[in-house]
């Protein structure tokens, strides 16, 4: 008799669950972005006890038909791509088929869903892996998952676990990033009742901005705009004199996708030549368009890590747009005179 037989589906999304789901701010980022991948308008986000007792999100997108919604749970399962070549122009957030079944391997999750103007949805309630109950549920547009008892059945995650202060923080900077990213959809995060921040999902970058560092921040943000062949560069941009310590409140994103690279901070903070002082960060929301053909998302589970064709010439593009901008704004120093 051989040693070596196959792991049991569930013991294997406990695997895949290792790289994916690390925190409570992980399951909010999986599910605000299948959320946004389903072309929501809306999603509202209710955490309690910093996601250690329940993580809910509810949107109104497109929602799951009736006969996928067992599927979605499976590894591997994933209605956004196909072929090997879809691979290679992802323009959803998710691709993977890896976030659900990790999430319901780990916890408690309830998932109610119904599509657009079907009669009745779905609700499937699903504990550390094991199928609970499979059953029509109300008919209301959309999607609505509540994850409870995180890590109950992997012990040492949960040890793994930072205060809950800190936890809390990690969930308000995801939502806020996929805020900035997003300001076309209307966000909203409750903790304990308390409603932490709300965006209107108007496409204003500026309010989102200001719901996020406050009013006076918001005030002083430039907006930029540039493009060549391959990349279109937009965003918001601190005045000189408006710095933070550190370079956190520089956000960028891709295709609506907020990633972090090192090379890209560098070319923003470059564009600022010497006006800001040392040690000292703009704050800043720099979007990205681009060909999907241009980007790898598929380099970390959890993608927050892409690889780009052309770093160099997107950077170049961002120093140049972003230090004219700066530049010129030199010439007119009250710029609240002129909204
Ligand atoms: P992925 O996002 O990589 O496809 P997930 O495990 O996150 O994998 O989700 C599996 C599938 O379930 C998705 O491909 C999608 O079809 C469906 N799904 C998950 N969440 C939602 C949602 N909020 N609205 C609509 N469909 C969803
Ligand atoms: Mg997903």
């Amino acid at each position: 008799m051989g040693k070596i037989h196959e792991l049991t589906n569930v013991l294997a999304d406990q695997i895949a669950a290792g790289e994916v789901i690390e925190r409570p701010a992980s399951i909010v980022k999986e599910l605000v972005e299948n959320s946004l991948d389903a072309n929501s308008k809306r999603i509202d986000i209710i955490v309690e006890n910093s996601g250690l007792d329940s993580i809910r999100v509810i949107d109104d997108g497109s929602g799951i038909a009736d006969d996928d919604v067992e599927i979605a749970f499976k590894r591997h399962a994933t209605s956004k791509i196909t072929t090997r070549r879809d691979l290679f122009k992802v323009r959803t957030m998710g691709f993977r088929g890896e976030a659900l079944p990790s999430i319901a391997s780990v916890a408690d999750v309830t998932l109610t869903t119904a599509t657009p103007g079907s009669t009745t949805g779905s609700l499937i309630h699903i504990h550390g892996g094991e199928l609970v109950d499979l059953k029509p549920g109300p008919a209301r547009q959309g999607t609505d998952v509540v994850v409870r008892e995180l890590f109950f059945n992997t012990p040492a995650r949960l040890k793994y676990l930072k205060s809950p202060q800190t936890e809390l923080a990690r969930i308000t900077d995801i939502v806020n990033r996929l805020a900035l990213a997003n300001p076309q959809v209307a966000f909203s995060l409750t903790h304990n009742n308390k409603e932490l921040f709300r965006t209107a999902g108007n496409d204003n970058l500026q309010q989102v901005v200001a719901a996020i560092y406050g009013i006076q921040v918001g005030k002083k943000m430039l907006p930029f705009a540039g493009e060549d062949n391959d990349f279109k560069i937009s965003g918001l941009v601190s005045l000189p004199e408006l710095t933070r310590a550190s370079r956190q409140y520089i956000t960028i994103t891709i295709n609506h996708r907020y990633i972090r690279n090192f090379e890209l901070t560098k070319a923003i903070i470059n564009g600022y030549e010497s006006k800001l002082m040392v040690g000292r960060y703009p704050i800043a929301v720099l979007n990205i368009q681009l060909d999907p053909v241009l980007v790898d998302v598929n380099v970390h589970p959890a993608k927050r890590e892409v690889r780009l064709s052309k770093e160099p010439q997107l950077a170049g593009l961002i120093a140049k747009v972003i230090r004219q901008r700066i530049s010129t704004e030199n010439l007119i120093p009250d710029v609240d005179a002129k909204q």
